[in-house]
């Protein structure tokens, strides 16, 4: 049988960059794209499937048969201070090689970020409809990645017909910033929004929806104007709504209105 890890092993002794990675200009541009491509430059901790370089996490976690390999990884991000210098590098080998174009991550599909927050949304609305006497719908507000407040339903709670869980998590941003306009915000929903907080949005100067069970596969009474979609609310060509998103996990609640 082959032993892999020793091939490796020797190959990582025999040449510090066995495949010249840190010269490579197709490892240079796939490395540039992906970063293009995240939410943020570095992330708290991360998960490196094969190890050679290591440029995204303060405390990588890697898996690598080549022992050595971890090893150097691990130098790097400890050198450089969380591996932050590394990026730099791999920046300046993208400015030798000028004509490189990074493309912008797709609007329309849900960030890293937002995907977290939803799912922490969802977690909320099945808890809230369990444990709570809140309905089981819940939302949150994000600024720059970062979730700055959360609500779930109380309209029964409160016996208030406006306490919607968006309508909550916009109150309480609002609050929180001390402002009126939301605007940069994002809004993250268990449920495709209502006409109430859709309204409640566009005066919010809130131009990004990321939301998760779908108008068609819920039940009726979620919307008072079904003639109206959600394209009718949106402040300009910047306003983005994507739906769908995580739906299988929640849509059990909503598809016979027994939230
Ligand atoms: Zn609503």
């Amino acid at each position: 049988m082959v032993d892999y890890a020793a091939h490796f092993n020797n190959l990582y002794r025999a040449r510090r960059d066995p495949w010249n990675y840190a010269d490579s200009v197709y490892e240079t541009r796939k490395y540039d794209a992906t970063l293009a491509a995240l939410t943020r430059p570095r992330y708290a901790s991360a998960l490196e499937a094969g190890c050679s370089v290591g440029v995204l996490a303060e405390q990588p976690l890697s898996i690598d048969i080549v022992a050595l390999a971890v090893e150097r990884m691990m130098q790097r991000s400890l050198q450089s201070g969380h591996a932050i210098r590394l990026t730099s590098e791999e920046k300046e080998v993208a400015h030798v090689h000028p004509g490189l174009s990074l493309p912008c991550p797709p609007k329309d599909l849900p960030s890293a970020d937002e995907c977290a927050a939803m799912d922490d949304a969802i977690d909320r609305a099945l808890l809230a409809r369990n444990v709570s006497g809140k309905a089981g719908i819940a939302a949150s507000v994000l600024r720059d990645g970062r979730v700055i407040a959360t609500g779930e339903n109380e309209v029964q709670l409160q016996h208030d017909p406006t306490k919607h869980a968006e309508m909550v998590a916009i109150s309480r941003a609002a609050a929180i910033l001390q402002v009126t306009d939301l605007s940069g915000c994002v809004m993250i929903s268990t449920l495709q929004p209502c006409e109430m907080c859709l309204s409640a949005m566009r005066f919010a100067g809130i131009a990004r929806l990321v939301f998760a069970a779908t108008q068609a596969n819920v039940a009726p009474k979620y919307f008072v104007f079904p003639h109206l979609r959600i394209e009718d609310f949106q402040h300009d060509a910047n306003f983005v709504a994507i739906g769908g998103v995580a739906e299988a996990r929640i849509l059990h609640l909503y598809a016979t209105g027994n939230e």
